[in-house]
């Protein structure tokens, strides 16, 4: 493969990192997913700690191979945006995920996604897909390619010196752009997130966590009309996701609030309260959480995890 001027990378990451704000940019070669990790992956879909994840199991030759998702793709362009809002909900609040405290961050990142898309045609004539969880991408394998950062034992994305409250999203394009080197950074000896989960979903040897288990994937993916009482009795007032294993990491110890607007946290989530939810009306909730990601999670499913919250 032939290699085209740097100055299209710097060009590319010139807007990622001013314009369009994003904390990082780096860029790998659209290539097979290396078999290691496809065979790590495969164990974890195999062992069925993907839970209610059951999208996950879907598209293997897809996830294996970014080329299918745009033939003739030869770039991974890879960005993460900062959501880490710079206050917390309310203590007696109903527990929301930090990532949902302001808009939707698929709408915030597709909207960045499609300018940096556009640059990158004008800029180099190739074709571009842009991708945030919308395509069967693995997307943290590739940031740790683009040399973004590396996959903590938390299992998040883990950005040295800026932490891991980031969104990810990819541009593929048809254009042969210089790759960065990957990241080659480890948790070494920390297993802090091993011992801070509240489930024991986590491990030292860095399988991806076990989703039937985590209070993210169970909160947020699991849509059955009870959730198992010995897991539900640990949700200490959370209603959609969780992020004990993030706020204890130490890499986050420094990390910077945000700046972006959109991920300013939105009044209806800091007033939230397992009392309102269980009294909130469809209406409500379609007026209050317009453009949030907690409308992905649905309100019957809030209902459910609140009522956990009221009960124990
Ligand atoms: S999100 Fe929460 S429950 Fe899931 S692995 Fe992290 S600490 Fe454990
Ligand atoms: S808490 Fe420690 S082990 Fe866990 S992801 Fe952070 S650095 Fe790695």
């Amino acid at each position: 493969m032939s290699c085209y001027p740097s100055s299209w990378a710097e060009a590319i990451k010139a807007l990622a990192l001013g314009e369009l704000g994003f904390t990082a940019c780096g860029i790998a070669r659209a290539e097979p997913v290396e078999p290691a990790a496809v065979e790590r992956y495969d164990r974890w879909i195999a062992s069925g700690h993907h839970g209610d994840m059951t999208w996950a199991s879907r598209h293997r030759e897809v996830r294996n191979d970014p080329r299918l998702l745009l033939p003739g793709a030869q770039s991974i362009i890879m960005v993460a945006l900062n959501y880490l809002p710079a206050t917390r909900q309310p203590a007696g609040a109903a527990r929301v995920a930090l990532y949902a405290y302001g808009r939707d961050y698929h709408r915030v990142m597709r909207a960045r996604l499609r300018r940096l898309a556009a640059h990158v045609e004008e800029l180099t004539g190739g074709a571009t897909r842009a991708c945030v969880d919308s395509a069967p991408l693995r997307e943290r394998y590739w940031a740790v390619r683009a040399g973004l950062g590396f996959i903590g034992l938390n299992n998040t994305l883990i950005i040295p010196g800026r932490g891991s409250f980031h969104v990810l999203g990819a541009v593929l394009t048809t254009a042969a752009i210089e790759a960065d080197e990957p990241c080659t950074d480890t948790c070494g000896e920390c297993g802090a997130c091993i011992k801070a989960c509240p489930v024991g979903a986590l491990n030292r040897d860095g399988d991806a966590a076990d989703a039937s288990r985590c209070l993210s994937a169970l909160t947020i993916e699991n849509h059955d009309e009870q959730l198992p009482p010995e897991l539900a009795r640990r949700l200490d007032g959370r209603v959609a996701g969780c992020d004990e294993c993030q706020l204890c990491c130490p890499h986050n110890a420094s990390a910077v609030p945000t700046t972006v607007a959109d991920f300013t946290p939105r009044e209806a989530v800091m007033r939230l309260t397992p009392r309102a939810i269980a009294e909130m009306t469809a209406e409500q909730f379609d007026n209050e959480f317009a453009g949030s990601a907690l409308r992905r999670v649905t309100l019957a499913t809030l209902k459910r995890n609140a009522a956990e919250g009221l009960h124990n």
